[in-house]
């Protein structure tokens, strides 16, 4: 490892937050930047640390959360809200740095920042949960750590749609004056403003990753993998929101998930899981223990190892490090989850050959259509409604046109599909798409055309910090 790395690491033995500082800084070293920009960049801007009460169950509560800033150009800043037993302030400010790599990857309007609460969901009620947020959006509001125009939360770790309602509706309720308030948070039910497809978008945009990788022959070689997706076993970690979807998506595309681990184990099938199945199973019993379409096996841990194709932890940070990284047998990892695979590992996969479809763009379709929803809001109109129609008499009068030309009349199945303008969903699917094709090419071209950029994830770095670079210089600092 380069020594300042190292150092930096001895120095900090901070985890996760050692490991994206030292990605980061690898990367940096291929940027040419003035002196100290570099570290300005890499350093967390602020982080909030809030304790506060809520009177529950006939007593008082005392809870701990965080919101970090990672950097605050360009504004506002983005990310998630996790709620965990174990969070900590360096967790959360690992988090927030790779939404601000992220979203310079990506080309998004946002700067980086993430939070968290410590708390096990599983401890308390709805009502309960919901006091609990609206109390930590009072805190969030009152430090201007959350508006549409400085900082816009999404769901994560423990959080869901129903958490990103209620913290909307708190911010609206203490700034009923401003009209964008709906947009000061992301990931929301659409009948309280959300957009169609957020949902499920991370998990899309694994799916998007997989496919675009697949279909880049060049990188597909590197990898030592089937030309095509029907010929592949994946492994999921994690079976929550992004590892559901993911496995989901990557199933309709051909692909046998053989394995899916969750809490309290991993479930196996070498013929491929039926999803939905699972699902369903998961949602009545709390686990993936008992699913009578597979075989069931109590160390999680132990299954990451297992022979496949595609690996794709969707869970937790660091679950790939030193201990088992010379045993993983995938020939590629999509990081759905934020930081699955350590520094050290990542070095000794590369030495193995394996390819990293890194978090920075793996999972990056949460924050792309949260920038879609953003939009939304701010515009205060969904996306198509001036154009649907238009487009529909275009086709029309297209439609007719051949049909007086060539003579024939089309099929009405045709002639409907050919008719229809795009709706929100179908807009929402393109843009993520293009979004995750475009990125892919870059990061793709520089792994190729660089012998210095040794892999996927350096090479999302290099175009991450030179975005930020220009916009240091753009605004001359
Ligand atoms: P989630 O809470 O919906 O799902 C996480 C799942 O992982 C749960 O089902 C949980 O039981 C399982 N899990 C926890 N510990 C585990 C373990 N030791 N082994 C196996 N499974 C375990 O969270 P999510 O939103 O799906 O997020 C998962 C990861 O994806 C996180 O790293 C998150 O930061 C990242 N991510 C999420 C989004 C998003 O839009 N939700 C966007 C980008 C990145």
């Amino acid at each position: 490892m380069h020594q300042k790395i190292a150092k930096a690491l001895e120095n900090t033995n901070r985890g996760f937050l050692s490991d994206v500082d030292a990605m980061f800084s690898r990367a940096a070293e291929l940027v040419p930047m003035q002196e100290g920009l570099a570290e300005k960049i890499r350093i967390c801007n602020e982080t909030y640390v809030t304790r506060f009460g809520v009177r529950l169950r006939g007593r008082m509560y005392t809870f701990e959360g965080w919101r970090s800033v990672h950097t605050n150009h360009p504004s506002p800043a983005k990310g998630g809200i996790r709620y965990a037993p174990n969070v900590d302030q360096h967790e959360v400010e690992a988090l927030a740095a790779l939404m601000t790599y992220k979203c310079a990857l990506m080309d998004l309007p946002f700067a980086g920042s993430k939070g968290a609460l410590k708390i096990n969901v599983s401890d308390w009620t709805e009502a309960e949960l919901e006091r609990i947020t609206r109390r930590f959006t009072q805190e969030l509001v009152r430090q201007n750590f959350l508006s549409p125009a400085l900082n816009v939360p999404a769901p994560d770790v423990g959080t869901s749609e129903q958490t990103m309602v209620w913290i909307g509706n708190e911010y609206q309720r203490m700034n009923p004056h401003d009209i964008n308030a709906a947009g000061c948070v992301t990931g929301k039910p659409i009948a309280a403003g959300g957009i169609e497809g957020r949902v499920e978008a991370t998990g899309r945009g694994v799916q998007y990753a997989v496919r675009v990788f697949f279909q880049t022959e060049r990188d597909r070689r590197k990898a030592r993998v089937p030309s095509t997706l029907d010929q592949c076993r994946v492994v999921v970690q994690g079976f929550g929101n992004v590892g559901y979807h993911a496995a989901k998506f990557l199933a309709e595309d051909g692909c046998r998930i053989t394995t899916i681990i969750e809490r309290d184990g991993a479930i196996t099938n070498a013929d491929g899981l039926d999803i939905e199945a699972l699902k369903e199973h998961v949602r009545i019993h709390g686990g993936v223990a008992g699913f009578e379409g597979g075989t069931f096996g109590n160390d999680g841990e132990a299954a990451l190892e297992k022979e496949c194709e595609i690996l794709i932890p969707a869970a937790l940070e660091s679950v790939i490090n030193e201990d088992n990284a010379r045993r993983i047998k995938a020939a590629v990892i999509a990081e759905a989850a934020n930081g699955p695979v350590t520094y050290e590992a990542n070095e000794i996969l590369r030495e193995r050959g394996v390819v990293i479809i890194p978090d920075l763009f793996a999972n990056a379709g949460g924050v792309t259509v949260s920038y879609f929803e953003w939009v939304k809001n701010l515009t205060h109109m969904p996306f198509g409604l001036m154009e649907r129609r238009q487009r529909e008499h275009e086709h029309l009068e297209l439609v007719t046109a051949l049909e007086g030309a060539l003579g024939v009349k089309l099929a009405q199945g045709n002639f409907g599909r050919l008719q229809l303008g795009a709706s929100e969903i179908d807009l929402v699917r393109s843009g993520l798409e293009e979004k995750m094709h475009s990125t892919y090419r870059r990061m793709s071209d520089l792994w190729n055309s660089d012998s210095k950029i040794s892999d996927l994830r350096t090479a999302a770095y290099v175009i991450a910090i030179n975005r930020l670079k220009a916009i240091y210089q753009a605004i001359g600092i």
